[in-house]
């Protein structure tokens, strides 16, 4: 077996993070891969006229999966004073409806909270991608420099898909964990307030009667930011509509050692994105002491991602192995970039995962 992975490294610290993410691939041992880079993001803007060249677009298409770093510069804006976001327009260009995003505490020290050790924060936040408060992207009103409007788009199958995802999500890691203990959905909405989060929850229920064994919870998304902070360990897998989810996941991945820390899938029914939560850090680009651990989490999920559709034992294997190396030197007090108080530098983290693979 061998894959065809586009490559888009983007802006910022896009780059360093994904060539770190490649030489971790290239030392997991899986099957062949063959890496195709292309253009896309703010600085592909400046220089070709748009930041996701319909190339790009179609080399996505036709990959077996995209492997992608970070994009937009905030000085680097449309005439509306939107930013460039070609890696949100893609999730639309390939309906990439499910956005994965794995919460793994990985050291007891990366936490701003006490008492949590290794594995004991666990979750996955489940984002909608592709419809919610990000439907009226590129259409929402502006009215006489006076007044904006965007709009909520909640639709019964755009529901009935995520919430799926959802439910054999908390299936597939009930059947991985060790006790086996029951999988758990909670429904992060706001539907005390609105029609659209009413009918959210509504349709989110009428899944949940197809998955009798999983247990389910409800909860408003303003509560959910204090639950995560006082009890992260209640939680096992959480959908959310496509804003909340974008802003819970940002908490969450704080919850574990900051966006470093948090990988993140876009999957589709034909096609899937795989990148680090994070976005281009113009603080910190250029450095090279961007943690790349995010995206080399993301590239262990493509493995596991190609592993299931192609039932392919080797690249299962191959994603087990890079998330074991993670594991083997985050165990390593101080074994960081800055961002977690250590000296490493994106490369030296990138390359003492790469030793770890072997
Ligand atoms: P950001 O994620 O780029 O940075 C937020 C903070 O987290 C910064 O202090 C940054 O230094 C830190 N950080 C992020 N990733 C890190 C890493 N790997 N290692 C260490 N520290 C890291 O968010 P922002 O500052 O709000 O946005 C910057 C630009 O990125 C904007 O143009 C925004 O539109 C874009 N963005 C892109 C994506 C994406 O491509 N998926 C996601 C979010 C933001």
């Amino acid at each position: 077996m061998s894959y065809q992975i586009a490559v888009l490294k983007g802006d910022g610290i896009g780059p360093d993070v994904v060539d770190e993410a490649l030489r971790v691939l290239d030392a997991s041992g899986g099957p062949e891969l063959t890496f195709s880079e292309y253009p896309s993001g703010a600085n592909c803007f400046k220089q070709l006229g748009t930041p996701l060249p319909d190339d790009s677009v179609a080399a996505c298409r036709q990959a077996d999966a995209v492997l992608l770093g970070a994009m937009g510069l905030p000085d680097v804006r449309w005439p509306d004073g939107t930013e460039m976001r070609p890696q949100v327009d893609l999730r639309f260009l390939l309906d990439l409806y499910a956005g994965v995003r794995p919460i793994y505490l990985y050291h007891a020290d990366h936490s701003p909270l006490k008492g949590y050790g290794v594995g004991e924060i666990d979750f996955v936040l489940l984002r909608e991608n592709v419809e919610g408060l990000f439907a009226s992207m590129n259409g929402g009103i502006q009215l006489r420099n006076e007044t904006a409007v965007d709009s909520m788009v909640i639709t019964r199958t755009g529901t009935q898909r995520i919430a799926k995802y959802a439910f054999e999500l908390a299936q597939q890691r009930c059947a991985e964990r060790a006790d086996q203990s029951p999988g758990h959905v909670t429904c992060v909405d706001k539907a005390n307030i609105f029609r659209s989060m009413a009918f959210f929850r509504q349709v989110f229920d009428e899944v949940a009667t197809g998955y009798s064994q999983i247990d389910v919870s409800h909860a408003y998304v303003d509560a959910m930011a204090m639950y995560l902070v006082r009890q992260p360990e209640a939680y096992d897998v959480l959908v959310a509509e496509n804003m909340f989810g974008d802003i819970l996941s940002d908490l969450a991945a704080g919850l574990v050692g900051g966006l470093g820390m948090a990988p993140s899938a876009d999957i589709g029914t034909d096609a899937a994105v795989f990148q680090p939560v994070h976005g281009t850090a113009p603080d910190i680009a250029g450095k090279g002491i961007a943690n790349p651990v995010g995206t080399i989490l993301s590239a262990a999920m493509m493995w596991r991602w190609l592993g299931h559709r192609h039932t392919d034992a080797d690249a299962l294997a191959a994603g087990e192995r890079i998330e074991a190396a993670v594991r083997i030197v985050m165990a390593e007090k101080g074994a960081t970039t800055p961002d977690l108080g250590g000296k490493m530098t994106t490369h030296e983290l990138g390359s003492a995962i790469a030793d770890a693979c072997n």
